[in-house]
């Protein structure tokens, strides 16, 4: 696959397949393979005996370089990487993150350095040989809705004799505090939720599955550097850490209900889904483009020269593509989010998670979610196997993507529904 290139470098957090708690059912379902692994791989598994952080192939951070993954805990007990190992020799990246940016800009030069030449490649997996898990331990987690055209489409179907822009929205990024527990790594099933909805015309609301289960296609932002201080719009990425895909299940018709006055509640909590790489924000800032001017000039906390992540976005359900946008179409930064969830005194800490809100843009096929593209269930789409969606059915899966050019590619967040139960 494409887009693993020296000038990504994304972390992870993997272990290999087969490990310990794992090991009987591997044997049990795959001796053929085990004894392959052994065979083909010697000097990997005399490394695994000799070193301590990968003994009993616990969880570990790893870098992607192509279909492969370097084990940064390896690299660093064998000196190739000069860093402390139990930086790495860990099931998140939290640790690392913790160690501030300095760190992070001297690992990835370092990395750059070392994948150019053969010396890291004892260290490289497979990767099929390993299961990913998710990054980092996620602290707080608040979503925003920071596209304008979502916006305007939700607006204009809740409220359609309004003005679709509640009077806030231009004057500050609008968000919610969501659920950090219910983070999840790319490739877990997500279960429909169940809830309290009220159908139309009924006296009383209904319990049960929701029936309008819906996704949103949003980037996430992981803080990396913790302050007790308001972060000044200007400095705010500074702290950023890396970039994430991020999918915001999301159950309109528990959400219809709920919302009113305190906003999105269960309709939200019950699993986001986020991709198993985190793309680092040095690989990502040469990929701001200019945006338009905001109308009116926010507050000046907000106050920057207006710009956007110039990155390509898109939506698999069930392997037809149904939506391409970009980050581009964004109202409102990453910068901008970050100053304002901050700017009441509220602390962050390493591993905290901002996400973007759902990207939508001007076109019809630009729409990050399911309740835009089938206009509320009025104009459900078509799918390549001649079935029909207006929102999710059991057993479907969806599959976001991003990239930036042909060389960074974000990874993919992968969640196929399950029945409620
Ligand atoms: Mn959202």
């Amino acid at each position: 696959m494409s887009g693993f290139g020296p000038e990504h470098l994304p972390y992870g957090v993997f272990r290999p397949r087969g490990a310990p708690e794992r090991a009987s059912a591997a044997a049990r379902d795959a001796p053929e393979r085990a004894s392959a692994a052994a065979r083909d791989a010697p000097e990997r598994a005399s490394a695994a005996a000799r070193d301590a952080p990968r003994a009993g192939g616990a969880p570990r951070v790893g870098v992607r370089v192509g279909d492969r993954v370097l084990d940064l805990a390896a690299l660093a007990a064998e000196g190739l990487l000069n860093e402390d190992p139990a930086l790495f020799a860990r099931p998140s990246l939290n640790a690392f993150m913790a160690a501030g940016p300095e760190a992070w800009r001297r690992v990835r030069h370092e990395l750059q350095a070392l994948t150019a030449g053969p010396d890291a490649e004892p260290a490289a997996v497979a990767i099929d040989e390993i299961e990913l898990l998710l990054p980092f331990e996620v602290g707080d987690y608040v979503d925003f809705y920071s596209s304008i055209d979502h916006a305007t489409n939700v607006g204009r179907m809740f409220r359609p004799d309004a003005e679709p822009l509640l009077p806030n929205w231009r004057h500050l990024p609008v968000g919610y505090h969501g659920r950090a527990g219910t983070v999840v790594v790319s490739g877990t099933p997500i279960r429909r939720p169940q809830g309290q909805r009220s159908d139309r015309g009924a006296d009383a609301p209904a319990f049960g599955p929701s029936t309008r289960l819906d996704i949103e296609l949003e980037l996430g932002f992981v803080v990396g550097v913790a302050g007790s201080q308001p972060v000044p719009v200007d400095r705010a990425l500074d702290r950023v850490f890396g970039v994430v895909l991020l999918n915001d299940w999301s159950a309109r018709d528990l959400q219809a209900w709920e919302y009113r006055p305190l906003g999105p509640f269960l309709a939200k909590s019950f699993a986001t889904s986020i991709s198993a790489w985190v793309t680092p924000l040095d690989a990502l800032l040469d990929r701001r483009v200019p945006a338009p001017a905001q109308d009116p000039e926010p507050l000046p906390y907000l106050r920057e020269d207006p710009w956007a992540f110039d990155l390509d976005l898109e939506v698999e359900l069930n392997g037809t593509t149904i939506a391409r946008t970009s980050a581009r179409h964004l109202y409102w930064s990453a910068a901008q989010q970050l100053a304002h969830m901050t700017v009441n005194g509220a602390a962050t800490r390493v591993g905290d998670l901002f996400a973007t809100g759902t990207i939508s843009g001007p076109e019809r096929g630009q729409r990050g979610s399911l309740l835009e593209l089938s206009w509320g269930g009025s104009d459900p789409i078509a799918l390549r196997d001649g079935s029909t969606r207006s929102f999710l059915q059991d057993g479907d899966e969806v599959v976001l993507r991003g990239r930036a050019g042909e060389a960074i590619a974000l990874g993919e967040v992968r969640g196929r529904i399950e029945p409620a139960g």
